[in-house]
């Protein structure tokens, strides 16, 4: 008899399992870049009152948010495909282009999906790695090959919050040849302030083989329904079209993401409330002497200068949670989402004590006669 291991496909074995940020009972959640303002209250009113129908299956092709949508991009519904959050556009680009051998091109560290999508299906990963933080676009220019069937560039990127100048995007696009699928994953758009952005939609406008990746889990708070879409060319929203789930959108997803629309006061809210976070937090981190990447999305990526998992640890203690550095080969490093002023500051609070307490440790392991300790200049 056969064991169920053996069974399986043999590249399905070699998945890691997406880790989970670790979490902590009654610790307010700075790991995994929620929005902490919320949900728009027309959202929340849009759930209840679908809340009963939910006997009924979804409008399997999202007409309403769909048409919506296009009017807001000032693109055609054909242009449009909504996903169970981006997550899923990510996972059909893969069921739809990725064929076993082909290579995908991604950076190192990447965001996790990237990595999945092409170990389910059986592809070669290219991991390019970040220069200094950001896209290296030509060096992922260079490493496409023949087999090259995919392209992933997060933009702003996690977990770095970093964007690439325009006019890099912009060549690296008109230089994409044409039997590559350029997935542009613009999760953290909102949020951008700094005037070299690109904006993605240009990037469809040029090329029929890129597709632009959006999401209502960030600025519009709605991680736990799971809405999300693409933007592209008609013939590539038709291939996704091919290999998607009949009732992938639900209901009350759908109609949530349909009111969020109509607060356009909740982005301008989320924006001023993450601009006033990470001013705040720099100025922290400056005052500790602690290596950041300056941001463009709501997150930072912090250099704490001790272990990260250690640090995770007195830190949810202290009441906050932040991603550990480890996974990304960033062993000092967190990620932490912005938060609330009042959430800055607690964890501000939390993070000084973080510090100081490891210094007295590593004193009082070095120096056991002196363990009242000093501070170490960081
Ligand atoms: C958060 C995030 C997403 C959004 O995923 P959803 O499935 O829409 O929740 C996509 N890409 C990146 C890089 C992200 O960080």
């Amino acid at each position: 008899m056969p064991s169920i291991r053996d069974l399986m496909r043999p590249n399905v074995g070699e998945i890691r399992p997406y880790r989970e940020g670790k979490s902590h009972p009654g610790a307010v959640k700075l790991s995994a870049n929620e929005n902490p303002l919320g949900p728009s209250p027309k959202a929340l009113q849009a759930m209840r009152e679908l809340a009963p129908q939910v006997r009924l299956y979804p409008d399997p092709l999202c007409l309403e948010l769909t048409a919506r949508l296009a009017e807001r991009l000032g693109v055609a519904s054909e242009n449009l495909i909504i996903g169970r959050g981006s997550d899923e556009i990510i996972h059909m680009l893969g069921l739809a282009f990725l064929r076993p051998g082909d290579e995908v091109i991604y950076a190192d560290p990447p965001f996790a999906l990237y990595p999945f999508t092409a170990k389910l299906m059986d592809c070669q990963s290219v991991a390019v790695p970040l220069k200094r933080f950001v896209h290296d676009l030509p060096g992922m220019a260079a490493a496409i090959s023949e087999r090259t069937r995919l392209i992933f560039v997060a933009n702003p990127h996690n977990p770095t919050g970093t964007i690439v100048p325009r006019a890099q995007a912009e060549a690296f696009v008109h230089d994409l040849p044409e039997h590559v699928i350029l997935a542009w994953d613009a999760a953290y758009h909102e949020y951008v302030t700094d005037g070299d952005y690109v904006d993605p939609l240009r990037l469809i406008e040029q090329r029929p083989n890129v597709i632009v990746l959006r999401t209502f889990s960030k600025i519009y708070a709605l991680a736990g329904l799971r809405v999300g879409y693409g933007v592209a060319g008609p013939e590539l929203i038709q291939v996704l079209t091919q290999v998607r789930e009949p009732f992938n959108v639900s209901s009350v997803a759908q109609a949530a993401a349909l009111a969020s629309l109509d607060d356009p006061g909740q982005v301008t809210r989320g924006v001023q409330v993450n601009e006033e976070g990470k001013g705040y937090l720099y100025e922290q981190f400056e005052a500790l002497g602690l290596e950041y990447v300056p941001t463009q999305a709501n997150f930072i990526l912090v250099n704490i200068g001790i272990d990260s998992v250690e640090a995770f640890e007195r830190l949810a203690k202290a009441g906050y949670t932040v991603r550990t550095g480890d996974i990304w080969d960033l062993n000092t490093w967190i990620r932490l989402t912005i938060g609330t002023q009042e959430q800055n500051e607690g964890f501000a609070k939390a993070l000084r004590e973080c510090l100081r307490e490891s210094v007295i440790g590593n004193w009082s392991d070095c120096h056991p006669e002196r363990s009242e300790g000093s501070r170490r200049g960081i």
